[in-house]
Order: structure tokens, then sequence, then C-alpha cells
């Protein structure tokens, strides 16, 4: 058995998540760790697969007691032998396991924090090799974070009670600098391994919406959204409540969740949403942490939240198995005012502390700055965190605003042409000056290789220099064209073929266009950005002065293959290629199977299978076992418990149709 082996056997993937292996090297070579990897990453695996590799039992130290039955669920799903001990369990469930731990049967345990101080804990750390303590949600340890939990300060008290020290590894998706800096204190971690993962969710949609009616605003997501399962956040107990009325007024299958609620029925409710019984979960942010709920298909903020540190993580829990998925704040300027009046009122923030209020109050503006500003939404959420995405990431309101979809097929055709006829000359040359040529310069450099006597010499003078560059970007990014080098890297050819044949459109999101009158501007170049790459030009390794230009042009497309090139676009129009559309019919299907399999286990339904293992069925349409081993998300437990099911089902909806 090997961390492969662990991956595929019991969890169905084939292969890591960034970040996911190094850590597990990590902890298995004995290291303790501190890994930041935002909701959804796939932190779990991070230590159930050294704990099932590593002798003795793994202790995991996990917030929310209502949500460890679901998590060992899940891990007994995948052949895992796991058990949590928490006030939920009846007398006898409560022995059994106990039994277990003592037979050393177990390879997780699960446990809240606050447990630590028992008695039996003594008796659990004398029954055997404790190899790794795992704290879950580890930001709650600290004071900073926006989960405090007086629990968390125990555990390096219990730590310490283990015969030997175990490996210590500690996991949160959001964490500043100071609260990772107290993570690693408080909980006593020896040098650690510290990872922070890529932030970024790029199944997120993010939104921002400053309607005049919010209840409109929301009607109209939900209309999107029918029949998936969602969390609507409202700020206090009492918004929650007359959103929850207003929902089942309008027979939406809502739920609440809130401080205020008894046990019972917060519990009743939480499963309600958790096993699709219900697909709305209106709750303040009480609700959520540990939620790991994969099938929730957006996130609707009907109140703007104190820090952008809670909205991501709030935010975050929409689309967690990788699936397209919503992140929705409905804004307006009254929420800015409810949160100064929380923060300046809450017990944390009054009297001596005024330190963590001012602090509070700068994380609001930050939070402000979010919901009003213009500019890319990822980009700000992602530079809060210390990470610098693309000013554009085409995926939230304000790009898809401020840009738009555009068929750029034509500005493709002539750049690859230039890359295409240069390659005819023994050339290649960096973006800089494949732009120069572009659009017409006349540069020194130019004219010493007599590029200006190129077809495709000036043929996008009218164009803008961003966006030529923008597209040049794209092009190479898809693998149209391809980069060498790396100092000075030139463009090359890529997979260029059926685009200049016209057989494919291409389409990329460009700000809006600023028509660019004819203005070809003369040397020099003006933006500082320019300039500076122009002195990264590169003539490559075959340079003008070993080839001479050669005397005429062939056609940038190869004459064998029949199809002239087209430049400029001769208007006729070939059918683009495009995805087969996907099979909501079956996708139906196989979620009503789910949630019947589940119903009958007791288990939430994605834990039987997730929506991301569902859509690849509803790709590959599996209709034999050995084909069904190859979905994502299929392990050999499931696949032996779970297949024929799924396969029949395929079937038969294939024999019907
Ligand atoms: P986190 O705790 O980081 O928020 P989870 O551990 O709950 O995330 O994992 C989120 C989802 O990603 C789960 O459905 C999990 O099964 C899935 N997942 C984790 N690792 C992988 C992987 N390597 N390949 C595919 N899916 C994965
Ligand atoms: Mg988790």
């Amino acid at each position: 058995m090997n961390k492969f082996s662990i991956l595929k056997d019991h969890f169905g993937y084939t292969s890591f998540r960034p970040g996911q292996e190094e850590v597990i090297d990590a902890v298995l070579g004995g290291r303790d760790t501190l890994a930041v990897m935002p909701t959804g990453a796939g932190k779990s695996l991070c230590y159930q697969i050294p704990a099932l590799l590593l002798p003795g039992m793994t202790i995991v130290l996990s917030p929310l007691i209502s949500l460890m039955k679901d998590q060992v669920n899940a891990l007994c799903e995948a052949g895992c032998r796991a058990a949590f001990l928490n006030s939920s369990l009846s007398r006898d469930e409560y022995d059994s396991t106990m039994e277990q731990i003592f037979r050393s049967e177990l390879k997780l345990l699960y446990i809240a924090p606050e447990r630590l101080q028992k008695t039996e804990m003594s008796q659990i750390a004398n029954s055997g090799e404790v190899p790794l303590v795992v704290i879950d949600e580890a930001h709650c340890v600290s004071q900073w974070g926006h989960d405090f939990r007086p629990g968390y300060l125990q555990i390096t008290d219990f730590i310490s009670r283990l015969d030997s020290r175990p490996v210590t590894a500690a996991f949160t998706a959001t964490a500043t600098p100071k609260v990772r800096g107290d993570i690693e204190r408080l909980l006593g971690l020896r040098s650690p391994f510290s990872i922070i993962t890529g932030f970024d969710r790029p199944n997120l949609y993010f939104e921002v919406q400053k309607p005049k009616d919010k209840k409109a605003a929301l009607l109209e997501c939900l209309d999107k959204w029918k029949d998936s399962s969602g969390i609507i956040y409202c700020a206090t107990r009492k918004a929650v409540e007359e959103m929850y009325e207003f929902l089942l007024r309008r027979n939406f299958l809502a739920v609440r969740y809130h401080a205020g609620l008894e046990d019972d029925e917060r519990r009743k409710n939480q499963d309600d949403f958790l096993f699709d019984r219900k697909t709305l979960m209106v709750a303040t942010n009480a609700f959520g942490m540990g939620i790991d709920k994969s099938n929730v298909s957006f996130v609707i903020h009907y109140n703007m939240p104190k820090n952008i540190e809670s909205y991501y993580q709030e935010a975050g829990r929409a689309g967690r198995d990788g699936a397209p998925a919503d992140c929705i704040l409905l804004y307006n300027g009254q929420d800015v005012r409810i949160n100064q009046f929380l923060i300046t009122h809450s017990e944390d923030g009054e009297g001596a502390d005024s330190a963590l209020q001012e602090h509070n109050l700068e994380l609001l503006k930050q939070m402000t700055f979010y919901a009003a500003g213009s500019g890319c939404l990822r980009q700000r959420l992602l530079s809060y965190f210390g990470e610098h995405g693309p000013a554009f990431c085409g995926h939230c309101s304000n790009c898809l605003t401020e840009f738009e979809e555009t068929d750029i097929s034509l500005e493709a055709r002539k750049i690859i042409s230039c890359v295409y006829r240069l390659k005819q000359r023994n050339r290649s040359f960096g973006k800089t000056m494949i732009i120069d040529i572009l659009r017409g310069s006349k540069n020194e450099k130019i004219k010493r290789f007599g590029l200006d006597t190129l077809s495709t010499w000036g043929i996008m003078a009218d164009n803008d220099i961003h966006r030529i560059r923008t597209i040049l970007d794209y092009l190479i990014d898809k693998g149209c064209l391809g980069q060498e080098g790396d100092e000075y890297p030139v463009v090359t050819l890529g997979a260029y073929e059926d685009i200049l044949r016209e057989e494919r459109q291409l389409f990329m999101k460009l700000p809006k266009e600023r028509i660019t009158p004819k203005q070809y501007r003369t040397e020099p170049f003006q933006t500082e950005q320019f300039r500076a790459e122009q002195s990264g030009t590169s003539t490559g390794p075959l340079s003008a002065e070993m080839n001479p230009p050669a005397a005429a042009e062939s056609p940038p497309w190869p004459k064998s293959k029949g199809s002239p090139p087209a430049i400029p676009a001769s208007g006729r129009k070939a059918p683009a290629s495009r995805e087969a559309p996907f099979d909501e019919t079956l996708f139906a299907k196989l979620r009503d199977l789910r949630k019947n399999l589940a119903a009958r286990e007791g288990f939430p339904a994605y834990i039987v299978f997730s929506d991301a293992s569902l859509r690849d069925m509803c790709r590959k349409q599996p209709v034999s076992l050995v084909q069904f081993s190859g979905i994502n998300g299929v392990g050999s437990v499931k696949l032996e418990k779970y297949g024929e099911a799924f396969t029949e089902l395929i079937r038969d909806y294939a024999a019907k149709r």
C-alpha cells in the first residue's frame, strides 16, 4: 500500500490536487505541518491517507460535533476504519467505539477539542500508538481568526500527555499571517512544513449585485438554480427568520439555522439540508464550518459579511466538488453600517481590546472595497490572501460587465500568420517584436531584418497594442502558439492549423471595445511596460545574420493542405467546434438514484457520490463495471457497492433513447 494505491482504492481518484502530495509526504516523513488550503481543496485526504499508512490510530480534532458523523460515514464508505467520540453517541455506541479503540481496530478517531479534558482521553492515549494528531479548522485556536474556540487551547496539553510526541498537523482554509503565527505557536508546532496552496477556486463564479430590491434579486438567483442546493447567509437571526418565512410563503424547500434555535431543530435542519431533503439553507454565519456537503451550487450573501476571510470561507462552501457554482453578494450601503455597529458593540470589540476592534474595522473596510469597487472580484479576493491573480479572470460579474465575449478568429489568424511567415524565413521572435511587426512598426530592428517586407507587416495597425497582446497571450495559453526559451522566450507555432483553415472559431472575453481610430504611433512606443519588454526581444536561434530574407514568400498555409490563408477574413464562416451538451436528464436520474441509495444507508447523498462524480458519469456513460471504475470518485468499495445500480440505470437510459 502506498499513497497512490490508497488514493485510487479508497477514494477513487487518480491524481492528487495541488499541495496534497507535499503535505502527505511531509506528514509521513515525520514532520509537523501547517497547511493553508482553500475550502474544497481536499485537506481531508492530506491527513486521511497518512493515517491509513501509519501504524496506530490518528486522532483528528474537529470543531463541529454535528459533522463528525458525516465525515466518519464518508470514510467508512471508502473502506476506512474510522469512528468518532462525542456527546451525540448513545451509551452502547460509545462503549462499542471504546472497545474498538482498545482492540486497536481504528485508524482514525475524530473528537471535539472540548473533549480533551475528559478522563477517557488518558485511557485512549495509553491504549496504543498515536502517530499523528490532526487539528482541522486550526484557525479556531486564534483570537484573531473569526471562529475562536477556547477548547483548541487544550490541544498542546493533550499532546504532551501522550507517550511519545506524535506528528502534529494543522489545517485551515483561511489564515492571515497573524493567524498562521498563532496556529504555529498555540499548537506548539515544531519547525513545521508550511504550505499555502493557491486560493483560487476557478469553478466559482463571483458576483456582486447592488439591487434596489434585494428580495427580487434573490428570487431571480434562485430561479436560475431550481432544484439545486444553496445557502443564503443573512447577517442576523432576525434576518434569517424573515427570509425563511419569505421563502416558505413562496413554496421553496427551505430550512433555517442560527444560534437562537434549539439544538434539536438546528441538527434536524442541517440534516435536511445535507441529505437533500431541503434545498435551501437560510442561515447566519453560525452555519457551515466544517460542512463538507460537496453539491452546494450557490451561496448567496443577503448581507455583506464582516470581512473577506469570512466571506471567502462561506462563499467557498459552494462547488466543493469542482462543479460550476455561484457566489453572489447582494450589497447595499446599510450592510456597512450594520457591521460597524456589530463590531463596535460586540464583546470582542469593547473596552480594553480596542486594538481588536480597530483591526476588525479595517477588515470591514476591505470587505467594503470588494463589494463596492470595480475591477476583477477574484483578483481582489486573491490579493487579500497575498496572491496575485491576473487583472481579468473573466469569471466574475465585474469582469463580465467590463468585458465581453468577442470573436477573435480573424485577429488570431493574423497573429498566427505572422509567426508562420517568420518561420518561413527561419526566424523567431519574442512577443513584443511580433506585435511590432503586426502593428507596422518601422523600428531599427525591423528595418535591419527586412521584416517590413513581410505580408503580415502592419496588418493590425488599427488594433490596440494591449488587445493584440492579450490575444497573443491567449493563443499561447490555448496552445495555438507556443513559446520556447527561458530567458528570452520566442513565439513558436502550436496547434494552429484549424484556425488558419477557418475551421474553428475562437472566442474570448475582452474589454468592451474602445474603438481606436487609425493612430499608429511611430517609435518609440509609449508605455514603460512596452519599452521594458522590447529589450527582452530575441531573434532566436536562427537569426537574420545567418538567414537572409527569402525573396518571395510562400503562403502561410502549406500548399499541400489546400486551403489558402484568409488574411483578412474572407467572411466565410466554418462551424465552430463545440463540446457535447451536458445530459441534464441523465444527471437528474443519477441524482435520484443517489438520493435513494443514500437514504437507505442513512447518509447524506453526497457521501455516496459527489456531483462531480455524477457529472463524470454523464460524460462517460459507463455501462460496465470496468468502465465504472474509471469514474472520478469510484474506489474499490464504492465500485462493488454501487457499480451495478448506476451502470444498470445508464444501460437502461441508453437503451430507451
Ligand atoms: P477541504 O477540507 O479542503 O475543504 P475536502 O477534504 O472536504 O476539502 O474535499 C473537498 C472535495 O474534494 C471532496 O468531495 C473530496 O472527495 C474531493 N477531493 C479531494 N481530493 C481529491 C482529488 N485528489 N481528486 C479529486 N477529488 C478530490
Ligand atoms: Mg475540511
